[in-house]
């Protein structure tokens, strides 16, 4: 395969430049194990590791390869020295206390928003996804799996148009394969998609289909309490016939957002559009004075449930900001005190004064 069939593009291939005169190579990593990554690359597939210099200098998720990545291999592809800048990147905050970004996947064009019509449907949740999306810098696709189990699709699509601000929404079943070429449409060759949703709802089912054989195992929903249950944990690239690559993405079991309050505004534009009528510039659309947000609810314009989910994920992402602010203090007045520290050592040792 060509490189230019992996997703590399003028831009990567500038920032790329300095590397290809001190004789690097050029690598897409299509799947991470831990700390051991497969790329590929024209000359074919390759199981890597990164160098001492990129494990002793990576100091945040920015620098440490992740899956859709492009990267600058050693001569001879032994070891991955660098991540070339991301084009997009599907984040989310770290599980737990930490306020630490986790960087799912890069390099995503498109995005494909997965649910069915069972209990994982939910316009909430597509909102948040839709987020994570639109902070990403990837286009986001919803599709509705299933559509074998609908007695009327249209009206699906229809609930889902009324949240997705204007984004594609197909209905399709990768049990039938109705529907399924549209999806392959929208991974022109070169591009890369990414499948996200529930367990359960059909992710590797529909990679299957678009592949025409069972590259990825698939299992049943268990019937007591309608979860899928784990079947793959790794994020893999696969190559589509016809079609760009795509990346399936199991058991995202959390999402919790990574992000600043704008992406709110960005992907509810519905909201940002009436807030344009807003008498204050800097309306929160919590308070009456003046806010055309609040009107639009009150007259019914705007769905009290969907103003009240960006309230929620706006909350959400303002109180992050705030951590991650704390953070970068904190962090601050570390390497403060560690300076500090060496230059008392070195007054101590009868050097210069630095106070
Ligand atoms: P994933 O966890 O999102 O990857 O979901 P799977 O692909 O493993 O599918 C979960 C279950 O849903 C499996 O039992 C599939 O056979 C079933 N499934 C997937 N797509 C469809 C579909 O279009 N229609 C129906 N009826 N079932 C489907
Ligand atoms: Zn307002």
């Amino acid at each position: 395969m060509q490189l230019e069939e992996f997703g590399w593009n003028q831009v990567f291939s500038a920032a790329f430049d300095s590397y290809r005169q001190r004789g690097f190579s050029p690598g897409r990593v299509c799947r991470c194990h831990r700390e051991s990554f497969l790329v590929w690359t024209p000359e074919g597939e390759f199981d890597t590791e990164a160098t001492g210099r990129l494990r002793y200098t990576a100091d945040s998720p920015d620098d440490w390869p992740v899956v859709g990545d492009w990267v600058a291999l050693l001569p001879g592809y032994a070891l991955i020295d660098a991540v070339l800048p991301r084009h997009t990147k599907l984040s989310r905050k770290q599980s737990g206390a930490a306020t630490e970004e986790q960087i799912l996947a890069s390099n995503v064009d498109v995005v494909f928003v997965v649910t069915d019509p069972g209990r994982d449907f939910n316009l909430r949740r597509i909102e948040r996804y839709l987020l994570m999306v639109s902070e990403s810098g990837a286009q986001a696709v919803v599709v509705i799996n299933k559509v074998d189990l609908m007695d009327d699709p249209s009206s699906w699509a229809a609930k889902v148009a009324e949240i997705s601000g204007g984004r594609p929404v197909l209905v399709l079943s990768a049990r039938t394969g109705a529907g399924v070429e549209r999806l392959r449409s929208q991974i022109s060759s070169g591009k890369t998609g990414a499948l996200i949703g529930s367990s359960g709802v059909g992710k590797s089912t529909i990679v299957n289909r678009l592949l025409g054989y069972e590259r990825l195992p698939t299992r049943g929903v268990r019937d007591s309490d309608g979860r899928g249950v784990h079947t793959t944990t790794h994020r893999e690239i696969i190559p589509i016939p016809g079609a760009g690559l795509l990346m399936d993405m199991p058991g995202l079991r959390e999402l919790q957002l990574w992000g600043g309050t704008e992406s709110a505004d960005g992907t509810f534009s519905d909201i940002g559009a009436l807030a344009d009528n807003c008498r204050f510039r800097d309306c929160l659309h919590g308070v009456e004075a003046g806010c055309a947000v609040l009107a639009a609810v009150a007259d019914g314009g705007l769905d009290r449930r969907r103003y009240d989910s960006y309230l929620k994920l706006r909350k959400e992402l303002a109180y992050l900001e705030t951590k991650v602010d704390e953070r970068a203090a904190l962090e601050t007045r570390r390497k403060q005190k560690r300076l500090h520290k060496q230059y008392r050592g070195i007054s101590k040792r009868g050097g210069a004064k630095p106070f």
